[in-house]
């Protein structure tokens, strides 16, 4: 289920890599109780109704916060299509992100339109401390990219998990603990119950007084006015957001012009075909072999 555009590509890699499977392009599914695997970027009415022969629901995305996972029938499995090129393109951004917060970029911004030419002290990437929300396969691919640059760096994470070069705090009793000390915090966790406005005026408070923030996990995380507040009162210094509860904003979100934050249209990174038709056709040979499939989502963690 993509526009006409997209599909052909999907068609094109998976008749390379998966010749065995047919393809068939929404709405002209044919039958669709021969239906087996269905990739889509949104969720379906009735899934369990249409499709009663179906075994694998593929998210054509890392997040799976869209999808009601409560309605999918047992039998279904949903997996998620990331791969290491999508790390690798997140890493980037977050990696740009950490670069603009730590040279202090948004206020040269202000100052070239106001037409000042004002230097301002250089911090050392030593004495800059980077934390993660979320290490998991893209908080891992960020952290990994950032090491050589001398950040210091930690990650906060549901459990115990390796940060390079860094500690992890875990869990919400070490949550407050761990937002103490970012500079620049990044938040790359999944959206679940447990998520859901984790950012918050109390949360933000705890950061370091004008600490950086970059988003790039859902909107949602972040409660947008308690952030417009923290801004405009000097506790966050700066937020980079790539992702807002409204996608896009209405014409009037005060985030198009705020002069502290660097907004782009949630492209910090994307599924990439080839990577995830390559999950398709491993998962294909694991499912022969009875094996567990790759990027399976737990419905019980909810991501
Ligand atoms: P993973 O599932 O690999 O990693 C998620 C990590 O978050 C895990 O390490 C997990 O801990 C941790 N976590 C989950 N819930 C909690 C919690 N309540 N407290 C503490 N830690 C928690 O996901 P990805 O790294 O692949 O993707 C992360 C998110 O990035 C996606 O869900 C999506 O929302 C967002 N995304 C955004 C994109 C964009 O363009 N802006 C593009 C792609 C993804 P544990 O290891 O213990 O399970």
């Amino acid at each position: 289920m993509a526009d006409p555009a997209d599909a052909g590509e999907w068609r094109d890699y998976l008749s390379t890599l998966a010749p065995e499977l047919e393809f068939r392009q929404w709405p002209d599914i044919g039958n669709p109780a021969e239906v087996r695997y269905i990739l889509a970027w949104e969720p379906l009415a009735n899934l369990a109704e249409q499709f009663r022969n179906l075994r694998v629901l593929y998210a054509a995305g890392a997040g799976v916060d869209q999808f009601e996972l409560t309605q999918l029938p047992d039998q279904v499995s949903l997996v998620r299509l990331v791969d290491s090129s999508m790390a690798d393109i997140m890493a980037e951004y977050v990696l740009y992100g950490v670069l603009a917060l730590h040279r202090d970029i948004l206020t040269y911004q202000e100052d070239q339109r106001g037409g000042r030419w004002q230097p301002r002290p250089i911090v050392h990437a030593s004495q800059r401390r980077v934390g993660v929300m979320g290490v998991g396969n893209l908080g891992r691919a960020a952290l990994d990219r950032l090491q050589p640059l001398g950040f210091q760096l930690s990650g906060w994470n549901r459990s115990l998990k390796n940060v390079p070069g860094g500690c992890c705090y875990v869990g919400l009793e070490q949550l407050e603990d761990f937002l103490g000390q970012c500079d620049i915090l990044v938040n790359m966790l999944p959206l679940t119950v447990e998520t859901d406005g984790i950012l918050n005026a109390a949360r933000l408070s705890c950061l370091p007084r004008g600490a950086g923030l970059i988003n790039v996990g859902r909107g949602a995380h972040v409660v947008e006015q308690d952030l417009l507040d923290a801004l405009d009162a000097g506790q966050v210094g700066g937020a980079v957001l790539d992702v807002l509860l409204q996608e896009p904003p209405s014409r009037q979100s005060p985030f198009w012009k705020h002069p502290r934050v660097l907004l782009t249209p949630h492209i910090a990174s994307d599924v990439q075909v080839e990577g995830g038709v390559a999950v398709i056709a491993e998962n294909l040979r694991r499912e022969e072999e009875g094996r567990p499939l790759l990027n399976l989502v737990d419905r019980s963690k909810g991501y």
